[in-house]
């Protein structure tokens, strides 16, 4: 198919030949007739497929057939939306490529730059406003843009939209057309709330398909290294250095990463620049001119900012960093194999990000193919169990020798055959020998056992029995009630008896009841009986 057969205008198609357009890509075929009958389109089209020509040729050809006569006020026609300053001035420059010699006054409006010169490009009368959604509103706020007369609007790539949160104010700027308009709506991706917009936007429209994001370009050759995070930069310098690399593009995650690499690349006597939403209108302009021209042979670019960003010929792309969306993969390697050249899109993968790669490959249908570096990334497998044991057990050896003991030696037993807590064993190797009646006990029941010395008796009475002769301050061990003590009867109070008839009690000294006592003056009442305290262990430890 040709552009001859699509309906333009003869100028149009000089201007196109003059592009060195040939023949028109698929989005073109289908959406430059809908859009010269007038239709509402939504078009579904990854960037890179030659949309902007799709949309911009018919409706430069409905500027030209219905142009304002000399003298009249021009009024905005053609209201273009777009989420990048980039894409903006890409649109724009389109518009002038494919509009020379016919009465089209494009304007670009975006951000970060003072507002006086698009005040004044409006002022002078532009037909057609290429704008960011922020800065339009702004303008709209201070009277300088009204939208009354719009003919065509394009919301495009209205994905990044949603991502960038343009989606309120596009809703905003929608809501001061005037009801009777063509509506044209771009999304490379359909997520459910820009099917709602094009649902409330778009007029029985007509939908274009090509190149769904799942697919990618067929002409790029994409690979993947697995490579550790700090050996990027080395293996990034080493393949840039590589004959067929004319130009490349590098995605970085995120802006500080981007200059980081720039300073990298730079140590390594690679000359690169970046853009991303931390430089200033002016820098980001700088560095795009300094890449196209060639000056720069590489461009750091984060995803927002190289969205839209348009070079012809691009040889490379480079995924630094993984995306954190797999969509943004399709449309980071759109970049290159651009309008029927090859192109090259290498990945690297370290191990945080193994994640990223598997739901890119399941996205596009494909493992990458990995090739081989001299930085192969070093994984740390989990340690065998065994393995993990016997390093405890040496640590452990270690930490005891230091001590003066030796690993055979097992601490202090609790009463249940387990090891004590170390803390516990080195406080308690005082009880035991000083209990009279397990001593006495013992005796009875097994005298042999109990006559042998205590050092022959285990390795653990042997560490008990070492370090410690019994102190003087320690007591024999006598329980505080029951039968093995010294003075059950005459110290535990004998329970009083309750006197009956609900009457008020106090509990005094000997365990004696006063009834009926004042409850404003402790007078006469002495100290309260001594209570066991159930809640206690049974020594009285908590
Ligand atoms: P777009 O998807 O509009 O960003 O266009 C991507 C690139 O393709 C731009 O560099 C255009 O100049 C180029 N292009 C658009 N249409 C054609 C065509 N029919 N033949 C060759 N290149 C084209």
């Amino acid at each position: 198919m040709s552009f001859d057969t699509l309906g333009l205008m003869p100028i149009i198609l000089k201007n196109v030949r003059n592009a060195g357009y040939e023949t028109p890509t698929p989005i073109q075929q289908s959406t430059i007739p809908l859009v010269l009958l007038g239709k509402d389109v939504l078009g579904c089209a990854q960037t890179g497929t030659g949309k902007t020509a799709a949309f911009a040729l018919p409706m430069i050809q409905h500027m030209a057939k219905k142009p304002i006569r000399p003298g009249q006020p021009r009024p905005i026609r053609q209201l273009i939306l777009t989420p990048t300053r980039e894409l903006a001035l890409q649109i724009y420059e389109n518009f002038v490529l494919y509009g020379k010699s016919l009465p089209v006054y494009p304007c670009v409006i975006f951000g970060g730059v003072g507002q006086q010169g698009q005040v004044d490009a409006l002022q002078r009368g532009a037909d057609t406003v290429i704008a960011c959604p922020g800065r339009l509103w702004d303008l709209m706020n201070q009277g300088y843009v009204r939208l009354d007369s719009v003919e065509t609007f394009v919301l495009d790539e209205a994905d990044r939209m949603l991502d960038m949160g343009f989606i309120h104010d596009v809703r905003r700027i929608a809501a001061k057309l005037p009801p009777k308009h063509q509506t044209l709506l771009f999304s490379a991706t359909m997520p459910s709330e820009v099917e709602k917009l094009a649902m409330d936007l778009l007029n029985d429209p007509e939908t274009v398909k090509v190149d769904p994001v799942s697919s990618t370009v067929k002409k790029i050759d994409q690979c993947l290294y697995y490579v550790d995070k700090a050996n990027k930069k080395f293996l990034l310098a080493k393949l840039l250095r590589e004959a067929d690399v004319e130009n490349a593009l590098v995605f970085s995650r995120t802006k500080h990463g981007a200059d980081r690499i720039v300073r990298e690349l730079k140590k390594d006597g690679i000359e690169a620049c970046a853009i991303h939403g931390d430089k200033s209108q002016g820098q980001r302009q700088n560095a795009l001119a300094r890449f196209k021209s060639g000056e720069s042979k590489v461009l750091i670019a984060t995803d927002i900012a190289a969205r839209g960003i348009d070079i012809a010929g691009l040889s490379h792309v480079f995924n630094y960093d993984m995306p954190m969306e797999p969509e943004a993969y399709v449309h980071r390697i759109g970049r290159t194999g651009r309008a029927g050249r090859d192109g090259k899109a290498i990945s690297f993968c370290c191990i945080d990000e193994m994640k990223q790669l598997e739901q890119v490959e399941k996205l596009i249908g494909k493992r990458l193919p990995v090739r081989e570096s001299e930085w192969p990334m070093l994984v740390t497998t989990p340690t065998d169990p065994k393995e993990k044991e016997a390093a405890r057990q040496l640590a452990k050896a270690a930490r005891l020798a230091k001590l003066g003991r030796t690993a055979e030696m097992p601490r202090k037993l609790t009463q249940s055959g387990n090891p004590a807590p170390e803390r516990k064993a080195q406080q308690a190797v005082k009880a035991p020998a000083a209990h009279p009646a397990r001593t006495e006990k013992n005796a009875k029941a097994t005298p042999k056992a109990a006559q042998r010395p205590v050092k022959a008796a285990s390795p653990a009475a042997q560490h008990q029995a070492k370090p410690t002769p019994a102190k003087p301050a320690v007591q024999a061990y006598k329980p505080r009630f029951g039968p093995g003590s010294e003075n059950h009867a005459p110290t535990v109070p004998s329970r009083p008896t309750l006197p009956k008839g609900g009457k008020a009690m106090l509990i005094g000294s000997g365990g004696k009841v006063q009834l009926n006592a004042p409850k404003s003056s402790k007078q006469g009442l002495g100290k309260p009986v001594q209570r066991v305290n159930h809640a206690r262990g049974r020594n009285g430890e908590r």
